[in-house]
Formats: C-alpha cells, structure tokens, sequence
C-alpha cells in the first residue's frame, strides 16, 4: 500500500487533488476528483501521456498502451518490453474481455530445466540466468489490444514512451533504492550497468536524469515494423543470444547460466484474448484475469465463500477473520489446481461455483485454521453444478498496475511486470530493456507440479487486474503488483469498499494482511497495530508476521479508479 505514491490524472471537470503531495513526488496525490476519464499509475509522466491521450480523443485502450510505453521507461525495473502482463478492458457496450500477454517458456524447455546434479537452483541461480527469459509478451498485448479495441496506431501510442527514454526522467529515492538492490549482478552485465549504474559501480544518484537511447531506439523500430520489428529480426536476435548467452564481463562474480530461448521461439509468441473470470458478488459483477493467472480464480473463489456470510461479521474483526480464512482455503485450491489451461484441465467452473464455495465456507470455523496448510479441496466434483453456467461467460517482487476509463465508459484495467524487481538482470545489448525472469514462476523444483516448467507454457501468475460492475455499468477497477499478495490485496480491497463501509482511497490505504496459506498471516505493521488484530489473534488465534522487505513492510502498490455516474472518478 502506498497511497502517497500513485500518480493520478482526470481529463476535464475541476482538478481537484482530493490528497496530498508527498514530499519530493511531484506530480502525484493520493485521490482525484472530476470527470471525462481518469488514469492512475504510479508514475505522474505515465499518468500524464495517458491524460494527454484521452485529451486527444484517445479511447482508455489507447491512454492505457501509451502510459504502458511510459512506464516500460520509467519503471524498467517493474515493466517493460522485455516481460509479459494481463490487460482486462470492459468496452463501452459493456462487454469484458482480456488478452493474456504471458510470457511463453522456450520449445525446449523442460520440467527438469531448473535442475543442476539432480537438485533444482536456488531462486537467485534460477533468477540471474539466461533460463528464467519467457518470450516477453508486452508488445503482442500493445497490438492486439490497440488493434481490437483501440483507435491509435502502435507507432502513435509509443511516441511518448521513447521521447521519455530519449530526454530521460530523474532517478528518486525509489528508484535508487530497486537498483541498490541489485548492483551485485547488474555489476556482471555490461550492457546494464552502462545503463543503471555509474561508473564507479553504484546505482544513479537521485536526481539524474536517466536517457536510455537504446530503448528509445527499440520503441521507434516497434513503431516502424509494429510487433514484427520485435518479435522478429534484430531485436529478437540480440534477445535470444541475450537468453542463450548471457552478455556477462570477464569481471563477473557469479554464474549466470545460458538459456534455451531461440528466435523461433520468439517469432512463435502470440497474446490470445480469452474470457474473464466472472463471479457475482453482493449485487455487483467481478471480472477477473483467468488462467494461466491465478488472480481471477483466487480472488473469485473467496468472495463466493464471503458472500456467504451476511453481514461477512458481526464486527471488523470476525470481519477479517473470514476473509483471511477464506483465502487461505483459496489459496489451497490455487496451488493445486491453477496452471497453463493449454497444458493442465484447469477445473476452472468447479472452483468458481457455489457449490465448491459453500464446501469451502463449511470449514471455516471461528478459529483460524494455522496448524499447518489446509489441503485443497475437490472442485472437478462441483463441475457440473448448473450454477455455473454463468461463472465464467466470457520474495521482494515488482510489476505495476494501471487503471484508465474513458468518457465512453471503456474501462482497462493492466497489470504488466518483468517478475522481480530488475528481472534477470540482462538488459538486451544495443535495445535498452531488461529481459524478464518470469519463468521462475514455475514450480521449478517440482517437475511433477500442475505449474512445472514445459515448452511452450505459461507460468502461473498471480497478477488480477480486475473491473467491477453493476448491471453492466462500471463501478470500479483496480490492482497491485506483489506477487502471490496480489491476490489478498485486490480481495482485501474488494471487501474494504463493498462489506466494511469504506471509500475506494480509504480500502486501499486501509493497512493490509495476506494470508496464503501458510501458519503466519504477513501483516503491515500499522495492520498489526490496530485493535482488531488483538481480536484476531486473542479471539480467532490468528498469529501475524511483519511484512518484508522491510522497509518498506507495504503490501502492493493497488492503484484503482472509481467510477460513478458519467464517471466522476475518485482514486487513491
Ligand atoms: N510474476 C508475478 C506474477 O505474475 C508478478 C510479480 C510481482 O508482482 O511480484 O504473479
């Protein structure tokens, strides 16, 4: 959560800063207020080119792909070119799809690809390599996208991202921060550290202004050839001989290990559009990102087990017990059941059903069920349930959520990353972007596992960017990047707004608990703090840990937009 943070634009009515501006963070406030259209993203300059696009007459698919371009620049540690995401856009006539922009794993690759002597890497081995590279599935999205429900060109939507990347933008502490994190291997690289440290080694210092004309480059060739010019050709060339020998220096201090991805490969990618996930919750409709994410499944399946309680407590603190514990029963299911629906019978309407839900909810008892893991539960049984017919109609991590809606009642909602903050760490010689290491989604270590490795699939993700509605008018959208608490901080949010009477900007700086499962809720340090968690811990036996890192001990920088009437929007 970090509400001080978010960079908030409204296209016309007064625009009012319904917030404060943190301290050396020009250009962002915590909540707007107007009408026209909205954009929420991290970043005040993506936030600004998403703005400008709609001025222009640009629908929200437009604005959204034209912010994305901005933030694979100024967020290259948490986004980019070079890894994959999930957009969900509700059109103006009221229908919701997805395009699914996943990274694929290489041909070759294969459930023991992880594996060294017998025994599988350890993350940051897997991480830092040539092998964690999914065929990066960011531009196929950009196109499709901008093809099916968009009315600018690619080469149009990316002209603000590569003038950012020509200029450059100015390093801050957060900034600073993602590539102090990392300077122990983007030290190895060469054609990184050119870009992200200074000569003597250490990150930017705040306040520089970073060029990146490599990437400025990239974006003009994308906007010349469109996706051909990156999915084929010299860039596709310079990123598979990235994968399958990384550019390390001769200096370098750990084994970066080659990987399998070949230019095939990446000429073979595709972003399909599927259906979203759909549940019906208090009234309103959730739409969600289905497999290979977990998001919309995950979330899907605890607001059924919820809505079954009624009111969902008697006080705030029953209130968060059912929700830790329906996530936890969730989360059970998710582990078992969630992969590549290409390559694994994702029981998908049988987790989404009712029936399954009720199931779920029958074991959720006053006290929280932390012994040990809870075990998943049987979904493909509820299979057949007729109630589901209309379910589905249509470690310090990274990533980045935008929201966008237009006057026209377009609503996208995008979560797009490079896995971890910084990816693989290889930033492509001669094209500017840090290649992604979203394979390490996989469950590397088990090549028995629903999620292990295979040619051709995509990791599970836990990434839900999701829309509400109600009878088919949009109520809100949002997301959050933070790996698997993604998925509890959407939820958690979710019921802030709609079960314990909160506003959107209050639900989402509400301090934050994820329970996945485990025998300890992680928990932000001002969750800890408030008097329910006393309650929670001496009434429902629930015990929390501080969330790490630490600091800054926040769960997921949600960003969202309300939409309410001819869409008067209110963001935090
Ligand atoms: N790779 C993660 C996923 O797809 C997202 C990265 C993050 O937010 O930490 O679930």
């Amino acid at each position: 959560m970090l509400a001080g943070a978010i960079a908030l634009g409204l296209i016309a009515g007064p625009p009012v800063a319904a917030g404060k501006t943190p301290p050396g963070e020009p250009g962002k406030v915590a909540t707007a207020v107007g009408t026209g259209g909205a954009a929420a993203s991290v970043d005040a300059l993506a936030t600004e080119a998403a703005i400008e696009s709609l001025r222009k007459g640009g629908n929200a698919v437009d604005a959204a792909v034209t912010a994305a371009g901005v933030l694979g620049v100024t967020e290259p540690f948490s986004s980019g070119i070079g890894g994959g995401g999930f957009m969900v856009i509700r059109t103006p006539g009221g229908e919701v799809t997805t395009i699914d922009g996943r990274e694929t794993a290489p041909a070759a690759m294969q459930p023991t690809s992880f594996f060294e002597s017998g025994a599988p890497l350890s993350f940051d081995a897997a991480r830092y390599s040539g092998l964690s590279a999914g065929v990066p599935g960011t531009v196929a999205t950009w196109d499709e996208a901008l093809d099916r429900y968009g009315t600018d060109s690619l080469r149009r939507a990316l002209k603000p991202g590569a003038k950012v990347a020509r200029k450059g933008f100015q390093v801050d502490q957060t900034f600073f921060d993602q590539t102090e994190s990392n300077v122990d291997y983007f030290d190895d690289v060469p054609s990184t550290a050119e870009i992200y440290l200074d000569p003597d080694g250490t990150p930017r210092d705040v306040g520089t202004m970073l060029r990146n004309r490599d990437m400025a480059r990239a974006y003009k060739r994308i906007a010349k050839h469109g996706p051909r010019g990156f999915y084929g050709g010299p860039i596709a060339g310079a990123m598979a001989a990235a994968a399958q020998d990384p550019p390390v220096g001769e200096d370098a201090d750990h084994v970066w290990r080659p990987g399998l991805m070949t230019e095939q490969d990446i000429g073979a990618y595709a972003a399909p559009e599927r259906e979203p996930t759909r549940v019906g919750y208090r009234g309103l409709d959730v739409w969600g990102m289905g497999p290979p994410s977990s998001g919309g499944s995950t979330v899907g399946e605890a607001l059924n087990i919820l809505e079954g309680y009624e009111p969902l407590g008697a006080d705030r603190a029953q209130a968060l017990h059912r929700f830790l514990e329906a996530s936890r029963y969730s989360f059970a299911d998710r582990g078992a059941y969630l992969a590549d629906p290409g390559y694994f019978d994702v029981p998908l309407s049988g987790l989404l059903s009712d029936s399954f839900a009720a199931e779920r909810r029958s074991l959720i008892t006053d006290q929280a069920a932390d012994a040990g893991p809870v075990e998943a539960g049987e979904p493909r049984d509820n299979e057949g349930d007729p109630a589901l017919v209309n379910t589905t109609e249509t470690p310090g991590k990274s990533t980045t959520h935008l929201t966008v809606s237009d006057r026209h009642g377009m609503v996208v909602s995008y979560t797009f990353t490079i896995e971890s903050i910084g990816g693989n760490g290889i930033v492509v010689p001669g094209w500017g972007f840090l290649l992604n290491n979203e394979l390490t989604d996989f469950d590397y270590s088990d090549p028995a596992h629903p999620n292990a490795p295979a040619g051709g699939k995509r990791p599970r993700s836990s990434m839900a960017p999701t829309i509400v509605t109600r009878d088919g008018e949009p109520v809100l959208a949002l997301g959050s990047p933070g790996g698997s608490t993604i998925i509890t901080t959407v939820l958690q949010i979710l019921l802030e707004r709609f079960d314990l009477a909160k506003t959107l900007p209050e639900a989402i700086t509400a301090p934050r608990a994820s329970q996945r499962n485990g025998t300890t809720t992680s928990a932000e340090p001002a969750f800890i703090a408030a008097p329910e968690a006393r309650l929670l811990q001496d009434r429902h036996g629930h015990a929390f840990t501080r969330a790490t890192p630490d600091p800054p001990a926040e769960i997921g920088a949600a960003t969202a937009a309300n939409a309410r009437l001819v869409f008067a929007l209110e963001s935090a």
